[in-house]
């Protein structure tokens, strides 16, 4: 049994197995996490094929729901710093950066794959580093982590490297998948039947959190106000069996009930201890 990537415990109980893969809940920070993850083959599967299909392609749906995604960001965060630069780590193409720019913000972006970062800078002249160690130390108001948390082997690492370069009265914004205990549970009793690991997003997604997990995560990193919101994914691109890609754009509740299963959460960390 190998220590919480997310607070380094040791306990934890075993919620969910299919094939290969196991998860397991922290008994400490109750953060699931799955194993093996896909370290290996990540840059398999951000390559360039994968940002076309599944951004690229979709790209005018991806600006304006980033546009709504940052506007839900600001209007939480009620601008509780007075430096309005923002670092986003694992920016991909830079939509999110791109909605913070049209806000008025500086912005700096982090991201591991070549392609999604050779296009942020070309499409939207945006700056985007490798690596957190990268990045010119200037202050910042905001560092955002935007469905990337839940991918990395150190979560709180990373989490914590980042918020190590906030302004004294900086925030920190996380959106990731919401995957309860609940749903755990259900999707073990449905594996019996059929695979349900793509609705897991197993392997790409290594630690799965509940709004619980997440609060302690924030908290762990230093800050005593956490603020923790349920969105509604407005795109939503499935990956059908054979990688046929069918995209879903849906409006405001309309399909929300459909997909009750795979809520995501958005949560503002402020006012550090
Ligand atoms: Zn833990």
């Amino acid at each position: 049994m190998s220590d919480c990537p997310v607070c380094g415990a040791v306990g934890s109980q075993p919620v969910w197995a299919e094939g290969a893969f196991v998860a397991r809940r922290c008994d400490h920070c109750s953060v699931v996490h799955v194993t093996p993850g896909a370290d290996g083959g990540r840059g398999e599967i951000f390559s360039e094929d994968y940002y076309r299909k599944n951004y690229i392609a979709f790209e005018d749906v991806r600006l304006d729901y980033a546009q709504k995604l940052v506007a839900r960001v600001l209007d939480l965060l009620r601008s509780s710093s007075r430096t309005r630069r923002v670092l986003e780590v694992g920016c991909g193409p830079g939509y999110y950066l791109r909605a913070f720019q049209a806000a008025g913000w500086d912005v700096v972006g982090v991201e591991p794959a070549p392609f999604a970062r050779r296009y942020a800078h070309d499409r939207f002249g945006i700056e985007v580093y490798a690596a957190l160690e990268e990045v010119p130390r200037d202050e910042l108001g905001l560092v955002t982590f935007f469905d990337v948390l839940a991918h990395v082997p150190e979560p709180f690492s990373l989490l914590r490297s980042a918020v190590g370069r906030l302004a004294a009265d900086g925030s920190v914004a996380v959106k990731t998948p919401c995957h309860s205990a609940a749903m755990f549970a259900a999707l073990r009793l449905v594996s019996k039947v059929t695979e349900t690991r793509g609705l897991l997003h197993v392997p790409s997604q290594i630690c799965h959190f509940d709004a619980g997990s997440l609060r302690n995560l924030i908290r762990a990193v230093g800050f005593e106000e956490v603020k923790c919101a349920a969105i509604r994914e407005l795109f939503l691109p499935v990956r059908w069996r054979d990688n046929a890609q069918v995209a879903l754009y849906t409006r405001g509740l309309k399909w929300s009930g459909l997909f009750g299963m795979l809520p995501s959460m958005l949560a503002i960390g402020r006012t550090r201890t």
